[in-house]
């Protein structure tokens, strides 16, 4: 016998204990993109709290596609021992360039992140929270509620690190740069595939007390080229922001 009432208990039991446990966090990332699931899993796995908000229903970000809908996904030599890590399989194509495939790639990186930090799906970040020059969390609400713009307060997390990894919009850095007036975002420039893949990794940084930023964000705040259908920049960029917030935060 299945008693309804008893799956909704604990579907909602379940789910406020995993939301309460994730209002005061070390870590909240704003983005499930191929850089901020790297960045959750490898945090996560050293131990801290991490929380990471995804405004769409599926994570992944801009993975799925590959190039053009053809989804196959370039990585360059450095970025397959990310693959390793996370356990996920790719061919070596020659020359220093090497594919994996964009649905396993989505999903490997899905599942480690899952088994490291706290996601919640859904949910829109449209705000952030700032105390003595210093950001202090995130303002969150449903996806649903943006949407279809209803009148609805949201709710606040309080995290020692924001990672803003919402690809191109920068939509995280978007905020705070004009409510703080502290940094201007250059805009991200022409396509220029080596500039752009070394940028986003080298550039990976705290841009404000608090704030970092990964991924193709980081070509927007800088203003780095950027770089087509190559993600190794992405993965090995979730990594290198990674191990800026450990370092800053212990
Ligand atoms: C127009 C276009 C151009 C592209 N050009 C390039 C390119 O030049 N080089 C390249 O490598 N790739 C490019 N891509 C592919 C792809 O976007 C990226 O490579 C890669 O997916 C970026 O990874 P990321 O981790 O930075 O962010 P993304 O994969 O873009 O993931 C960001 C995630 O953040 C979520 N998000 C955004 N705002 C919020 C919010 N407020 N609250 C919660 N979640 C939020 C989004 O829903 C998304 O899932 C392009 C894609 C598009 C659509």
């Amino acid at each position: 016998m299945i008693d309804e009432i008893e799956v909704t208990k604990a579907i909602t039991e379940k789910y406020f204990e995993k939301f309460l446990s994730g209002i005061r966090c070390d870590v909240a990332i704003v983005g499930g993109g191929p850089s901020g699931l790297v960045a959750a899993s490898i945090l996560g796995k050293k131990g801290f709290n991490v929380t990471l908000f995804e405004k769409k229903l599926s994570l992944g970000g801009g993975i799925w596609g590959g190039g053009m809908m053809f989804n196959k996904v370039v990585v360059q030599k450095e970025a397959t021992q990310i693959l390793d890590e996370f356990n996920i399989s790719y061919e070596d194509c020659g020359n220093g360039y090497f594919v994996a495939d964009a649905i396993e790639l989505s999903g490997g990186l899905i599942y480690n992140a899952s088994r490291n930090a706290r996601i919640f799906n859904l949910t829109n970040v449209e705000d952030v929270m700032v105390k003595d020059g210093r950001m202090t969390g995130l303002v969150v609400n449903w996806a649903a509620v943006e949407m279809a713009k209803l009148h609805i307060d949201p709710l606040t997390i309080s995290s020692r690190a924001v990672i803003d990894a919402t690809g191109h919009d920068a939509a995280i850095c978007t905020i705070a740069s004009r409510k703080t007036g502290k940094f201007n975002l250059a805009g991200e420039k022409y396509m220029n595939a080596e500039l752009g893949e070394r940028g986003v990794i080298e550039r990976a940084s705290e841009v404000f007390p608090g704030l970092y930023v990964t991924g193709m964000s980081v070509a927007a705040v800088y203003g780095l080229p950027r770089m087509g259908p190559i993600f190794g920049g992405m993965l090995l960029s979730g990594k290198r922001v990674a191990e800026i917030v450990e370092k800053n935060l212990k």
